[in-house]
């Protein structure tokens, strides 16, 4: 069996407010057997401490080295290209306070990058600041490329719709963090310290989680507890290394 699990959060570790037991009782399989894991999540809104304290709350037993953000994500590879970068963001706390902790510079104008994350308050102000710094220039970083998020109240778009006004009004296309694109794995292989053969990819959502994994060359393991149904998966062209209804199903 693989050695180390990526693990998609929502519709996997919780739905919304609730717990899914079957995935924190995975975990704790995880932590006795010693198999290494690391929590995935595109949404750039909360802070890992947040996460942290959610999951904690819902019973799991991690650490917060077990959970990355597109945030995180997003910090590392500006901070690895560019120490010291400036960065004009549109975005919320998440992403702000991943970019301080990693000494990146938000400012208002001449920027080295704009970074867009999903922002409950964005409005046109922000879209031309933006929009002026990528015709400048400024190399164009985008979060995630999710259409559309689930609230609890229902559905609302997503991180990839925001940015899609800003890479049509500058003819720009962003370079994705999250998941499907390759950088989150990339960086999810490098905090296991583990190659790609060794891990499996777990989620509930195929766009992100299955075709991600399976474009990156990961195997994949589908899970009926959030957003699609295991009757939908299987009409897609790309099938998922695994199907189950909940992890416990997992021989580990
Ligand atoms: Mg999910």
């Amino acid at each position: 069996m693989n050695k180390g699990f990526l693990i998609d959060l929502d519709g996997v570790a919780y739905l919304g407010e609730n717990v899914i037991p079957s995935c924190r009782d995975f975990i704790k399989k995880c932590n006795e057997k010693g198999i290494k894991f690391c929590f995935v999540t595109n949404n750039s809104s909360r802070t890992t401490d947040t996460i942290y304290e959610h999951l904690v709350s819902l019973g799991y037993e991690l650490t917060k080295d077990n959970i990355i953000t597109s945030s995180e994500v997003t910090a590392n590879y500006i901070v690895k290209e560019k120490p010291n970068a400036r960065v004009y963001l549109i975005g919320m706390r998440g992403i702000r306070e991943e970019l301080e902790k990693h000494h990146i510079q938000i400012v208002e104008k001449d920027a080295d990058y704009v970074v867009i994350g999903i922002d409950f308050d964005i409005n046109y102000d922000k879209y031309t600041k933006a929009l002026r710094e990528i015709l400048n220039g400024a190399k164009f970083i985008s979060t995630n490329s999710d259409h559309r998020l689930s609230r609890s109240d229902g559905v609302a778009p997503g991180n990839g719709a925001l940015t899609k006004v800003l890479e049509f009004s500058s003819g720009i296309e962003a370079l994705y963090m999250g998941k499907p694109q390759q950088e989150m794995f990339v960086y999810g292989l490098q905090k296991l310290n583990l190659p790609k053969e060794q891990v499996m990819m777990i989620g509930d959502n195929y766009y992100t989680d299955i075709l991600g994994a399976h474009n990156f060359g990961m195997e994949s393991i589908f899970v009926e507890t959030g957003v699609m149904t295991i009757k939908e998966i299987k009409h897609f062209p790309v099938k998922p290394t695994i199907i189950v209804k909940n992890l416990l199903e997992l021989d580990i």
